[in-house]
């Protein structure tokens, strides 16, 4: 078994691998860089290392990360999400090196992070992918004469995309033309690779992703699966398990199309493969070779800790669970609480939490790395919060959310979570319909008046009165 193990992260995702190792009896080590300096995973961590003053540098640095490894002792790496959990060249560093690096091998996820090389692979296995190029575009004029021929709308998507970034719909051979070289732009910026390809434009889809967990033995299982369609701008929102929106057949056969991805590029850990689904229709569409953000619910409806599986797969040993021993009860539901003004085009809006009250009560879980005092520094993703609710039925589960949302208190910074009151009271959420297209087409559920805490309204009044008195 794994001893000692590295989180090459922060926030959220950090807190919640200490909390697996303590639970495990594993020493875990933290990293940060000087604006984390109070950050919460380098309080609950073991040992924490400072690697230094850039607020980025130190968490994207593969060889400062696996050397502070070696030379702390540790057996292993966690690479959480985001950073360097998808970054192949990290995977083989750690290979190289003799660390256990806490994912699938490095092949497997440079294979699957090149989104055309995935389709490839599914495509070989069996595994329906959406309608479009064979590998990268060329140029726009490849792109344009493609697009005729699998019919408009379209979408340009960057290759080693991720994070909802560098895609890009097009209804028209004018915006084909237009959007092309911005995606490129986008994807050279975001990605540090100009390659893109094209995907037929599944209009208002549901977005339906599968859990999955793989030994080094070759036993690969699935967890069901989430679905999360309340997207912004391709982002995900709020998650759901199970869909409520899947007959049993559907959840079966999409299950199934998930084992055999995994199977077939000889996955192994915690994995997700993401689908479309449109009617009766299901593409694959990407693979993510980490454990995600919304692990949370899937551990809420079936009991497994993903992140203790992911420790135990790494060290070696067998899966815990056998495919039938996998079964879920009732639904769950994440918020992603951003540090956001939806009133202001989501604006990000990061500084001090003035007061902090968790939820509680039945059925919640928090998953938070901010505390009352803390500061948000601006440097990284603007998530701040997830709250998770469970209950037994889907009606309890959308009244168990906008209770426990009511009963945070997150003073300070403006933040998402009014704006999930407005979407859980709408009634195409409250009857469980709905996909990609709902935020977009809900505009108004943006328009609600903020509510106030006490002391913000007293320095409010006091304001008022200062002003009226010329004190
Ligand atoms: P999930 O798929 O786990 O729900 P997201 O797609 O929201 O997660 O991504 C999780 C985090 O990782 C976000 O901070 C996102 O910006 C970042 N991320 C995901 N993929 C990439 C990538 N290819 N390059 C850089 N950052 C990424
Ligand atoms: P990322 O790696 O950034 O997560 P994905 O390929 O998973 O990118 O796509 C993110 C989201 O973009 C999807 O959940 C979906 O809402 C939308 N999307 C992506 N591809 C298509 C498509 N071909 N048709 C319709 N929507 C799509
Ligand atoms: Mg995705």
């Amino acid at each position: 078994m794994i001893k000692k193990v590295l989180i090459a992260n922060r926030g959220e995702i950090a807190v919640r691998i200490v909390r697996a190792c303590a639970e495990m009896g594993i020493r875990s080590v933290a990293i940060y860089t000087e604006p984390d300096r109070y950050a919460l995973h380098v309080k609950r961590a073991d040992e924490a290392y400072s690697l230094g003053e850039d607020p980025l540098k130190g968490y994207l640095d593969p060889n400062r990360i696996v050397n502070l490894a070696l030379e702390t002792g540790c057996d292993a790496i966690h690479p959480g999400y985001g950073f360097l959990s998808e970054n192949a060249k990290f995977a083989r560093l750690c290979e190289e090196q003799g660390v256990t690096f806490i994912g699938p091998k490095a092949s497997v996820i440079s294979g699957m992070g090149d989104k055309t090389q995935a389709r490839d692979s599914m495509r070989a296995a069996g595994v329906p992918i959406t309608p479009g190029s064979d590998g990268n575009l060329a140029d726009v004029d490849e792109a344009l004469e493609l697009a005729e021929q699998i019919g408009y709308p379209i979408m340009i998507k960057a290759t080693s995309g991720g994070g909802g970034r560098g895609i890009r719909r097009c209804d028209t051979p004018q915006e084909l033309q237009q959007q092309y070289p911005r995606v490129i732009s986008e994807a050279t910026k975001a990605f540090g690779s100009a390659e893109v390809f094209m995907e037929k434009c599944i209009v208002n889809p549901r977005h339906i992703e599968v859990q999955i967990l793989a030994d080094s033995q070759g036993n690969v299982i699935h967890l069901y699966e989430r679905d999360c369609s309340i997207q912004r701008r391709n982002q995900k929102l709020i998650e759901i398990a199970p869909s409520p929106q899947l007959t049993p057949e559907q959840r079966q056969y999409i299950g199934g199309l998930a084992v055999k991805a995994a199977q077939a590029v000889d996955y192994e850990n915690a994995g997700t493969v993401e689908f479309l689904l449109s009617g009766n229709e299901v593409y694959f569409m990407e693979m993510n070779t980490r454990v995600q953000v919304e692990h949370t619910i899937t551990e809420q409806i079936t009991g497994v800790d993903i992140v203790r599986e992911q420790l135990r797969i790494a060290s070696g040993l067998p899966l815990s669970y056998r495919q039938q021993d996998i079964s879920y009860r009732g639904f769950a539901l994440q918020f992603r609480i951003n540090a956001e003004d939806p009133k202001n085009d989501f604006l990000p809006s990061f500084g001090r939490i003035s007061h902090y009250y968790a939820p509680g009560g039945p059925g919640v879980r928090v998953d938070t790395a901010i505390y009352t005092g803390y500061e948000i520094p601006p440097y990284y993703d603007s998530m701040c919060l997830k709250l998770v609710v469970w209950a037994l039925t889907w009606d309890e589960v959308v009244a168990r959310g906008k209770r426990a949302l009511d009963d945070m208190r997150l003073h300070g910074i403006k933040t998402t979570a009014n704006y999930y009151q407005q979407i859980l009271s709408h009634p195409d959420f409250e009857r469980a319909v709905f996909d990609t297209s709902f935020v977009p087409s809900h505009p108004e559920l943006m328009e609600y008046s903020e509510k106030r805490h006490p002391s913000e309204m007293a320095l409010a009044i006091a304001a008022a009165i200062a002003a009226h008195t010329g004190w």
